[in-house]
């Protein structure tokens, strides 16, 4: 257990209502559970706060609308983007990936035209440029993996051709952990003139972002793997792209003018955000940010790191379990052991109070790649610990003890 004690860990656990002494809860690539500020924030918006934003003349409204905005000033600048226009709030990664689809491939793709994809995607990385290509007639290609369970960039810079319209890559996968050197798979899109979509789910809890320095043209993320709520997340993406694609749904908030004549759209980010927004789950993903920005990236990262090491270290010690990913993987360990199902292993662990995740994980196409119908996977956060790891290894012992 040295890493940990040499790396000075994490110990926020007393922050999170929902996790009892005892329980791992392993599962954070899912969903992270919400730091007591988050609930607080969330709280506070219904009970004293709450009024609509963008349309009241009244003051509790005119407050709420410069809460709102001002969370959208704080997302910006957590992705150090040129400007709050630049973020479109979405229900999650899955909208966020959806509207591209629709808005920018579906005006800008024709026949023929091509989009690259990676074996590890996420199926919401995949399903909406299948439905999208589909209705076109442009063609899917698909990178494949190193050895070492990465995308593999080399395979990109032989495979990309000038057909080749879009780019739309995990920036960590959420099955193996392993991270996407995502400036280089924006210059080898570049290189042909394509778009690069990041899928920024699982490294927006686990690192630093900074689309400039990524120099992607789209970047998306869920705000309930950031320790904020469910159904909120964000769409950012070059403020020349947002401004040349049309809306996404027709409703209130995202027009200019309307009459029987003909209507007219706000601009972006506001042509993209139909209906009232959901208010309070863009307050309570402001707090999350604050949460992980006060704690700080880079020590979550470490912390992440740490643990990933150890488990990967201790699970490798079972001659039957077999481990999936990279070693440098951040915060992610996916692994089976022969002849039991990932379902009996989370079962067991279970009992164990040890909270995995068993399944394809929505990736499908990998399991394939790897040779699997499922994985049992590990994920880590910012409350867990060495001992989380030790409950971890101790349920492993009994699963091995019990399938003999
Ligand atoms: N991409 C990745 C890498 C994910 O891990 C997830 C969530 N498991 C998603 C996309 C989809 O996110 P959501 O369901 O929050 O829209």
């Amino acid at each position: 257990m040295s890493v940990l004690t040499q790396t000075r860990p994490l110990d926020h656990v007393a922050d999170f209502p929902a996790i009892p002494a005892g329980w791992a809860y392993l599962d954070t690539a899912a969903t992270a559970q919400k730091p007591q500020e988050v609930i607080d924030a969330i709280t506070r918006a219904y009970d004293t706060d709450y009024a609509t934003v963008h349309r009241g003349v009244y003051q509790r409204s005119a407050d709420m609308t410069l809460a709102y905005e001002a969370a959208r000033r704080k997302v910006a600048k957590f992705l150090n983007a040129g400007s709050e226009n630049e973020i479109v709030f979405v229900r999650g990664a899955t909208e966020g990936i959806n509207l591209v689809a629709h808005c920018w491939a579906g005006t800008q793709l024709k026949a023929g035209d091509r989009i690259l994809l990676s074996q590890l995607e996420h199926h919401s990385n995949i399903v909406p440029w299948q439905m999208v290509a589909e209705r076109i007639g442009a063609q899917i290609d698909v990178l494949p993996l190193t050895a070492d369970h990465r995308i593999d960039l080399d395979a990109m810079a032989a495979m990309i051709t000038p057909q080749h319209k879009l780019v739309a890559l995990g920036h960590v996968s959420n099955v193996l952990g392993s991270v996407l050197d995502g400036r280089r798979a924006a210059d080898i899109a570049h290189s042909v003139g394509a778009k690069i979509l990041l899928d920024g789910c699982q490294s927006v809890p686990r690192m630093t972002v900074d689309v400039a320095a990524l120099d992607c043209d789209f970047y998306v993320f869920s705000g309930h793997k950031l320790y904020g709520p469910t159904g909120i997340g964000v769409l950012w993406a070059k403020p020349a792209l947002l401004e040349a694609m049309p809306p996404y749904q027709g409703g209130g908030a995202m027009i200019d003018k309307v009459s029987f004549a003909g209507t007219t759209y706000a601009p972006p980010p506001g042509r993209f955000e139909a209906g009232t927004p959901h208010i309070v789950g863009v307050l309570g993903l402001a707090a999350g940010i604050d949460y992980v920005t006060r704690i700080g990236l880079e020590r979550i990262h470490a912390h992440e790191t740490a643990l990933v090491k150890l488990t990967r270290d201790a699970l490798s010690q079972f001659n039957s379990l077999t481990l999936f990913g990279p070693e440098d993987s951040a915060g992610i360990v996916s692994f089976s052991i022969a002849g039991v199902h990932p379902h009996d292993i989370g079962t067991i662990l279970d009992e164990a109070k040890v909270a995995v995740r068993a399944g394809h994980h929505c990736a499908q196409p990998l399991m394939e790649t790897l040779g699997v119908d499922a994985t049992a996977r590990a994920s880590f956060g910012v409350y867990n610990s060495a001992a989380d790891v030790e409950a971890l290894v101790r349920g492993i012992e009994r699963v091995t003890r019990i399938f003999g």
